[in-house]
């Protein structure tokens, strides 16, 4: 039967990329992504080639059923040069190390988005609505917002495989996460990207975009949006110590320059110290503290220091291969 497949990849615009993707028809597909063939798409046009020689080559990495299409699957691709090398746009190829002993949960945050008032849904056309403070985790129509799209991504995920962990409304007006748990670097950034896709796509249908700028609302007093990253691997799973706890966070104490140059563009804006922030310049954790960079969860304490770590400085625009890869490569300095 003639299949739909759409290939998804990032383009090369700087400093955040974002999601590309056109269909390709099959007569046959197995649904297994080894027996997908490459393709190629004009890079000229995505920031990724000059004009003169503007072929890039998609090499399909990760393939889940598409749910909102008969017939079809999406398929997230690297990007390779012509010559057949990843091309630098291509974060996933530059993984080093991609241990599949490290469990990632990311917290997804972002805005639904009027594109017609560039303002988040929920705000007038003139001014604010009511202050910060009832929207998080909210119901009813005076303080949630977009729901029907939220609702539609959900089952949109769960339909295509995607280890959706669960959804809330968050602290400012208009503003949603959901959560993703996969193992492995680039298994954590290819669910998150399908899903980023997903919500995209579905917002089209209603006119809603994607905001996910990291502080879209600049310097009042609304919430920045975060990708907490939240990990593991066996040592701190199976820790019981709060020893160890400490000494894989002091890792990233000299990897602060280089966790931040992938935890997202513009963080500076959003790591001030407010707003459930640590100050960009700092460097803390701590026991259940959302004013810290990594917050050590009750949940570890509670199990005789074992479990996982959140750290909260990637921001929603950061490219989760990337902040998968720098929190592996660190944490294995770690002095235990
Ligand atoms: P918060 O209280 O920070 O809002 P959430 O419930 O939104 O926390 O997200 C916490 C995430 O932590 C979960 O979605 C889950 O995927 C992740 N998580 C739980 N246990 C582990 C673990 N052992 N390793 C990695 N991630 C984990
Ligand atoms: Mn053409
Ligand atoms: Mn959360
Ligand atoms: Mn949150
Ligand atoms: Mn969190």
């Amino acid at each position: 039967m003639a299949t739909k497949l759409e290939y998804i990849w990032l383009d090369g615009y700087k400093p955040t990329q974002s999601l590309r993707s056109k269909t390709k028809i099959v007569k046959e597909f197995s649904g297994k992504v080894e027996d997908l063939d490459n393709w190629s798409f004009d890079g000229s046009s995505t920031e990724q080639a000059p004009g003169g020689s503007s072929d890039c080559i998609l090499k399909p990495v990760f393939v889940v059923p598409d749910p909102q299409r008969k017939s079809a699957y999406l398929v997230m691709c690297e990007v390779l040069s012509a010559d057949g090398k990843p091309h630098e746009s291509n974060g996933r190829a530059t993984i080093a190390d991609d241990d599949n002993d490290f469990w990632f949960g990311f917290e997804q945050e972002y805005f639904l988005w009027d594109p017609s008032t560039s303002k988040p849904l929920g705000f007038p056309a003139a001014g604010y609505p009511a202050p910060q403070g009832p929207y998080y985790c909210s119901v009813g129509a005076k303080n949630a917002f977009g729901r029907e799209i939220v609702e539609e991504h959900l089952d949109a995920c769960l339909e295509a495989g995607l280890n959706v962990e669960g959804i809330n409304a968050e602290v400012a007006a208009g503003q949603w996460e959901f959560q993703i748990f996969a193992k492995g670097a680039k298994e954590a950034g290819d669910q998150i990207w399908v899903a980023r896709y997903l919500l995209e796509r579905i917002g089209e249908k209603y006119g809603v975009a994607i905001n996910w700028h990291c502080k879209p609302l600049g310097q009042l007093d609304w919430n920045g949006s975060g990708m907490h990253a939240n990990f593991s691997n066996t040592t701190l799973r199976t820790a019981n110590s709060k020893a160890i706890f400490e000494a894989i966070c002091e890792s990233f104490r000299p990897a602060v320059a280089e966790c931040i140059a992938v935890y997202g563009a513009d963080n500076d804006q959003r790591l001030t110290g407010k707003h459930e922030t640590a100050s960009i310049h700092d460097f803390s954790y701590g026991v259940s503290d959302r004013g810290a960079s990594i917050r050590i969860p009750l949940y570890a304490v509670d199990h005789n220091w074992s479990g996982y770590l959140e750290d909260r400085r990637p921001n929603s625009a950061a490219d989760p291969y990337k902040v998968a890869a720098v929190i592996i490569k660190t944490v294995k300095t770690a002095k235990l």
